[in-house]
């Protein structure tokens, strides 16, 4: 029943991969097939459902974000964050530096966004940048229970080599105060996150352990605290598809994750976590196929959580 309604929901709306365009700012991501769909569904109960390019490898891009906003709100009390960044909603794109300068204090207005996901990691545990971003990686490979997930290296170089807007962010954030660590070891870190390799499986994954209040669903285990994964859940549902946070929030309804490699995490809280590909993006560097799978799945499923 539910392979039949993946299979129909790919079937359905791949054609939407024509109307969108692959991430080229980074020009590595230009090399994804844009037609590719798949998704993942992994219930609370351990059954799990696949269809379409399910094992296609992507880079994580920014649901890597959400990783790292785990991260430190464990090893930080809410109140530290508030200090450095909000978790305010955006109405401009995700790597927009002009709230910087005026708005906010000079703080990143969320955790999604660029401006807040560099900034985080510097609040991460670590004496280190590089332990900072061990630390976040093996979170990755925790919560996704595949230790084997690593770098994309040639995504990582191709960043690197073109990420002047993240690295404007950085520096405007350094001259501010936001950040106090050296930058470019910061933005190497950033980097290096988006460029993980994972698939729907590993992303489904993820977003089951936060399905599930923050325990493992092989063992029982507590991997994250049940009032962190409350936070995350409210800032993904607020922030986590950037300025088409509200739009996704009424069709779909469903706290999500996006990056600009095509993959989006869905938590539907108490039944399952949902990987979901597609490379093609809406003109806010949304999974434009995606976001349509999404939309079906929850209305057929009745997942919207309003
Ligand atoms: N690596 C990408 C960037 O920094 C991540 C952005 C995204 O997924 N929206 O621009």
């Amino acid at each position: 029943m539910m392979q039949n309604i993946l299979e129909k929901i790919l079937e359905d709306h791949r054609h939407w991969t024509k109307e969108g365009a692959l991430a080229t700012y980074i020009p590595e991501l230009s090399k994804q097939k844009i037609d590719a769909l798949g998704i993942y569904v992994h219930e609370i109960n351990g059954e799990v459902y696949k269809a379409g390019e399910w094992n296609t490898p992507f880079t994580i891009q920014s649901i890597s974000k959400i990783i790292s906003f785990i991260c430190v709100l464990q090893d930080n009390s809410i109140d530290t964050l508030y200090k450095k960044i909000t978790v305010a909603p955006s109405s401009d794109g995700f790597n927009s530096i002009v709230n910087l300068e005026t708005k906010n204090e000079h703080r990143p207005l969320n955790p999604m966004i660029n401006s807040g996901a560099i900034a985080c990691i510097e609040l991460v545990s670590g004496n280190t940048l590089e332990e900072k971003y061990e630390r976040i990686l093996n979170m990755i490979r925790s919560l996704s229970n595949n230790p084997y997930i690593k770098v994309n290296e040639s995504v990582y170089l191709s960043e690197k080599e073109t990420g002047d807007r993240n690295r404007a962010l950085a520096y405007f954030m350094k001259s501010t105060g936001t950040i106090e660590t050296n930058v470019e070891e910061l933005l190497d870190a950033y980097f290096r996150l988006c460029s993980i390799e994972v698939t729907c499986e590993d992303i489904a994954s993820i977003a089951v352990v936060l399905a599930n209040d923050g325990k493992s669903i092989i063992d029982g285990r507590e991997l994250i605290s049940k009032k962190i994964c409350k936070t995350v859940k409210a800032v993904m549902t607020t922030c986590g598809l950037y300025d088409g946070s509200g739009e996704y929030a009424v069709s779909v309804g469903v706290p999500s994750k996006s990056g600009v490699g095509g993959g989006i995490l869905a938590v539907s809280p108490g039944k399952m976590g949902i990987g979901v590909f597609g490379p093609s993006l809406d003109a806010k560097g949304n999974s434009i196929a995606g976001v349509k799978v999404l939309e079906s799945l929850a209305k057929k499923l009745d997942l919207s959580i309003f």
